[in-house]
């Protein structure tokens, strides 16, 4: 999906694309934390959902229309073990652990209502 140049800041907050680089980061400390930490070996699915995107996964029941997918600050991590993904909820509950302490906008999906334990995400400024 094409992002635009243009600086988008709202008064007291940062721009879109700083908000998403250190999100970005958050990530990748993920990443090192469960390949290191945790010997688990994790894969990325989605990271940017097109916004038409989004509204076929509610339509489906499989997601929310305002996902955070769309603005770049959702990503969803998916844990294998001997090849095989791993969709129960308590195999993500360290990694959830560790998101939620890297910064206190971090929110697991795991928490949700809806359980979604492999999807990690940054509430915007
Ligand atoms: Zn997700």
């Amino acid at each position: 999906m094409p992002m635009s140049n243009v600086p988008d800041v709202a008064p007291g907050k940062r721009p879109l694309w700083i908000q998403r680089r250190d999100f970005t980061k958050d990530l990748a400390d993920l990443v090192w934390y469960a390949n290191t930490a945790l010997s688990v070996e994790v894969v990325f699915a989605e990271i940017i959902r097109p916004k038409e995107m989004a509204v076929i996964y509610a339509e489906k029941g499989l997601g929310i229309i305002n996902s955070l997918h769309c603005l770049g600050l959702a990503g969803d991590l998916l844990v294998y073990v001997n090849g095989f993904y791993q969709k129960d909820h308590q195999t993500y509950e360290t990694l959830g652990a560790k998101w939620k302490e890297l910064n206190p906008l971090n929110r697991w999906g795991g928490d949700f209502k809806r359980d979604d334990a492999d999807h990690f995400e940054r509430r915007p400024e």
